[in-house]
């Protein structure tokens, strides 16, 4: 159920329709955009939507028949910007997310960040916990891995994202990340994304290898539902019956995700292809489809990175894919 109201609707028209929403049970949402207040109201109640038509104040009421509601482009038809310090994901500047899958060690989270943030990136991305296919493998620095990148994040000017795995693990991303990240394989762990709907961070929302846009977006309104607005999908590639690339990386989504709901869109063409001389065309397919957002794998020495190496970029590559967004981005209405 969304309620428009009209343009200079007084704040007591606004709580009669808040009452009124509470009053038959829902959950109430409020919106509060450049015109209009929207109110979201969440839940499975019968009304006729005449009902709130005729209210003083009110331009028009809508059933919202997709399931998902607060993340609908409905909810805030001028969009979302997510603001993190200085940062606006959202707004006309695309914000490109670099860095290593994992946190290595002190010398090399040092050294991406510098270049990373020379090149022009916002934010510094790397693991601290790993979903790694095989327990065998390097599961990440933990603690220690966020105190290095924090600090390296800091010392270049850089915001950081990382990767929160399980529950247990919220109180110490939160301490260390600006942007919290919910790996593809954890896109349907409801337990984890209720608790980080609780959150006032932002959530970095991988959609998962194999899930369909409508579910990624359940997942996004499951954040939603607590609280948590400040949330931006990822594209990262789905699986498919292509075995070439890691991934198949649905750049469709972006456009689509974007007509479908007001939050701001990523793509990580790293995870999204696997390989790295393939990134830097999905990276400018991505940005030019409508992306936000960039989330790439960058590491000083790739072929001797911990985990994905192979599709992970050097300096040289970075900066020159830099300089080929920054051309890109005015073509459609963006900056870089
Ligand atoms: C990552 O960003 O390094 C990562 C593991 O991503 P995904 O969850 O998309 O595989
Ligand atoms: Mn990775």
């Amino acid at each position: 159920m969304l309620v428009v109201m009209e343009e200079h609707a007084a704040e007591e028209q606004i709580q009669a329709v808040i009452d009124k929403l509470v009053g038959l049970g829902f959950d109430v949402h409020r919106s509060t955009g450049a015109l209009h207040t929207i109110l979201g109201g969440v839940g499975d109640r019968d009304f006729e939507a005449a009902e709130f038509e005729v209210m003083p104040g009110v331009k028009e009421a809508h059933r919202i028949v997709s399931p998902y509601k607060l993340v609908h482009r409905g909810f805030r038809p001028e969009g979302s910007i997510v603001r993190v310090g200085e940062v606006a994901i959202g707004g006309e500047a695309v914000v490109v997310m670099a860095g290593p899958c994992s946190v290595e060690t002190k010398d090399q989270i040092e050294r991406i960040a510098a270049l990373v943030a020379e090149a022009g990136a916002k934010v510094l991305r790397g693991g601290a916990f790993k979903p790694r296919s095989s327990p065998y493998s390097f599961q990440g620095l933990g603690e220690e891995g966020l105190r290095l990148m924090r600090e390296a994040a800091g010392r270049n000017g850089l915001l950081v994202v990382s990767e929160v795995m399980d529950t247990t693990q919220i109180p110490l991303l939160a301490q260390y990340a600006d942007i919290l990240q919910v790996g593809a394989r954890n896109m349907q762990n409801y337990a984890l994304l209720r608790e980080l709907g609780r959150l006032r961070k932002p959530v970095l929302l991988k959609r998962g290898p194999a899930a369909t846009i409508e579910e990624w977006l359940l997942s996004a309104e499951y954040l939603a539902a607590g609280g948590n607005y400040d949330i931006i999908p990822c594209e990262r590639g789905i699986r498919t019956f292509e075995t070439y690339t890691r991934n198949t990386m649905d750049i469709s989504a972006i456009p689509v995700v974007k007509k479908l709901s007001h939050l701001p869109v990523a793509a990580d063409p790293s995870h999204g292809t696997g390989r790295r001389d393939k990134v830097p065309p999905m990276a400018r397919a991505a940005l030019a489809a409508g992306a936000d957002a960039l989330v790439i794998e960058v590491h000083h020495d790739p072929d001797n990175a911990w985990s994905d190496g192979a599709q992970t970029i050097g300096p040289e590559q970075f900066r020159e894919l830099m300089g080929q967004l920054r051309m890109i981005a005015p073509a459609v209405g963006r900056s870089l």
